[in-house]
């Protein structure tokens, strides 16, 4: 079972169709057992909505990508305390 802190690496992989099949079912998984991790999925697909239309066909920026990784990582760490 992967951790808060794996899923959340892997979330924008998943919203992007990137990861393999074991990585997505490890992901799923959590999902099942995290609702912390199932909101942070909706705000990243909230994002990915907003990013997709606003710049219609090119792919979001590697750096605001980047950037939303890492607050959300900033987030789970924040809410883990010491974990
Ligand atoms: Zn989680």
């Amino acid at each position: 079972m992967i951790d808060c802190r794996e899923a959340v690496r892997r979330m924008w992989a998943y919203i992007e169709h990137e990861l393999e099949a074991k990585p997505v079912a490890e992901f799923e998984a959590h999902l099942d057992t995290c609702q912390r991790c199932c909101g942070e999925l909706e705000f990243s697909r909230h994002v990915r909505e907003m990013v997709a239309e606003r710049e219609d066909t090119t792919p979001m920026p590697s750096d605001l990508r980047s950037r939303i990784e890492a607050m959300l990582a900033g987030a789970n760490d924040a809410k883990e305390g010491s974990a």
